[in-house]
């Protein structure tokens, strides 16, 4: 790999780095079974309206019980099973687990699930959005699919087909840490997306930066223009809250109201009401 750089160009690697690479392939061995072995779960991290202060939605995301490295967390797990595609049926388990456990759920609250850039370029991708849709009899708007704007970085109209074909099966496509990548506003005219996330990094910095506050009180409103809603996600102060709101941004998303939880915790909290608006501390 150093080589493939340049010819007179030599890398040595550090004992840091053989550590590195030596625990990166550990993952991309254990990854293979992982699927396998049942030790993929997900956690499911709660979405609001503003507006209203009422449970919206859920993102589910992916976490690995590794047997002996304990809990692996996806930044370091996804990258891995992206170079080696097993994301293709890791993603393929996550799209239809988290069908089958939004329909435990009402049915006004929706399910939110990540897609790697890799299976948004797999030409499967709609027929494995179908069958988990059917499979799990959740109806199709109450399915949405987040997408990063590295998804992006292919043919425009390979891009266009795709959200077209996704969207006609009636699920939503939100694209994912707006603003953190390539970051183009002509992505917004060009893609067809339902909702744009807002990336935590500048809501995090939404009290101390009036460069931050520019940024996402520009999205928003120009997400209600272009008609797509818009979600804050990563807040984690009353004070991000309120000056979010004031911009009327939708939806909100952060440890400030609760982060990711196990299904077995989330069917408790919303059978004892902790979801509702008037039990939430932080919100109207
Ligand atoms: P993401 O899709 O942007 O998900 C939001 C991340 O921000 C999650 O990290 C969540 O736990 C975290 N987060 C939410 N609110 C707060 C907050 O208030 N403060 C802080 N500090 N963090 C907050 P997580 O679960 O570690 O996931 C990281 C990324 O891994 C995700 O970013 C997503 O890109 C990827 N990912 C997770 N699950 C999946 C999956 O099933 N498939 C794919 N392809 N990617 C996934
Ligand atoms: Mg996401
Ligand atoms: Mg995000
Ligand atoms: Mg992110």
């Amino acid at each position: 790999r150093a080589k493939a750089e340049g010819r007179s160009t030599w890398r040595f690697f550090a004992p840091e780095m053989e550590e590195v690479v030596r625990v990166r392939s550990a993952i991309a061995s254990d990854l293979r079974s992982a699927l396998d072995r049942q030790e993929l779960e997900l956690v499911y991290q709660p979405i609001f309206a503003f507006e209203t202060g009422r449970l919206r939605q859920f993102e589910a995301l992916m976490r690995w019980r590794h047997p002996t490295m304990g809990y692996v967390t996806p930044d370091r797990f996804i990258p891995v099973a992206e170079e080696t595609r097993l994301i293709l049926p890791m993603g393929e388990w996550v799209i239809g687990e988290a069908c089958r456990t939004a329909m435990n759920w009402p049915e006004d609250v929706r399910i939110a699930v990540n897609l790697s850039p890799v299976q948004f370029r797999s030409l499967q991708l709609p027929r494995v959005v179908e069958a988990a849709l059917a499979r799990s009899g959740l109806a199709a708007q109450r399915l949405e699919l987040e997408v990063t704007e590295s998804a992006l970085l292919q043919d425009g109209d390979d891009v266009r087909a795709m959200l077209r074909e996704l969207r006609a099966l009636g699920v939503t496509v939100a694209l994912d840490d707006f603003g953190t990548g390539y970051a183009s506003l002509g992505y917004l005219q060009k893609f067809p997306f339902d909702k744009i996330k807002i990336d935590r990094s500048f809501v995090s910095q939404i009290e101390t930066r009036a460069d931050s506050v520019a940024i996402v009180e520009s999205v928003v409103r120009l997400g209600a223009k272009l008609g797509m809603m818009t979600t804050a996600e990563g807040i984690e102060t009353r004070e991000q809250f309120e000056i979010l709101r004031s911009f009327g941004c939708d939806l909100a998303q952060g440890y400030l109201f609760d982060r990711p939880q196990s299904f077995a915790t989330i069917q408790r909290k919303i059978a004892e009401g902790l979801y509702n608006p008037a039990a939430r501390e932080g919100m109207g």
